[in-house]
């Protein structure tokens, strides 16, 4: 008999296997973690969308004191520009280039 486990995020009830869960050994009796691997997938693209903010923050921040780094490329910004770039793909927010 399958044991399930209800996940700390969706409250669903799902097999308490690897298959839903990942395994966090510290998370004692089930050694599975609270959240299943679809609500985990989630949280990992919010802390992505989080990273985006404050990174689309701190650009805007240095351009205000290096003018606009489209214009002025700046190697420190193109690298920022470029993880904000990463973050939208992965988030599947990837605008299409004109
Ligand atoms: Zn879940």
């Amino acid at each position: 008999m399958k044991t399930t486990k209800r996940c700390s995020v969706c409250k669903e009830e799902k097999p308490a296997d690897l298959d839903h869960f990942q395994r966090d050994r510290h998370n004692l009796p089930s050694k599975l973690t609270a959240s299943c691997k679809a609500c985990r997938s989630v949280t990992r693209i919010n802390r992505y969308r989080n990273v985006e903010r404050e990174t689309m923050k701190l650009v805007q921040e240095l351009a205000t004191v290096y003018g606009d780094p489209l214009v002025d490329p700046d190697p420190m910004l193109s690298m920022f520009m470029g993880f904000v770039r990463r973050a939208k793909q992965i988030c599947g927010h990837e605008e299409s280039s004109e």
